[in-house]
């Protein structure tokens, strides 16, 4: 919230959240989920043996891709959250086009140093304005 420069680039985040509500991309997560924690269970499981300690990093990576695999929403997921961002902070009476320089106070800030934690599940669209 700090780096956000007006009301309307707040109300451009999360109208792109909410986009993830109301599509309900989270429930469609969630089950992903529970099938790759199934199938990473296995595979712990399968490779973790009580007798030789180095199978438990095997084991380790395994939850690790698991953890991976469900960092992000798709990219569907979020351009269709943009879509549905950019329709609600309109219709909250704000100018949409402000998603545009939130993206870019964010990229901005996220140079030269570890990347933003937005960033790091909602790559910049790198969208421009029709014209
Ligand atoms: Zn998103």
């Amino acid at each position: 919230m700090k780096l956000m420069g007006t009301e309307g680039e707040l109300a451009g985040v999360l109208g792109h959240e909410i986009g993830h509500v109301v599509a309900r991309h989270a429930a469609e997560h969630l089950a992903k989920a529970q099938l790759t924690e199934g199938l990473t269970g296995a595979a712990v499981l399968v490779t973790y043996d009580p007798d030789d300690p180095s199978s438990q990093r095997t084991a380790a990576v395994a939850a690790l891709i698991g953890n991976l695999i469900n960092m992000k929403f798709s990219r569907d997921d979020e351009l269709e959250a943009d879509r549905l961002g950019v329709r609600f902070t309109s219709e909250a009476g704000y100018d949409p086009r402000a998603m545009i320089s939130m993206m870019e106070t964010l990229a901005q800030a996220s140079k030269g140093q570890r990347p933003l934690e937005f960033f790091s599940t909602h790559p910049n669209p790198d969208f421009k304005p029709a014209k």
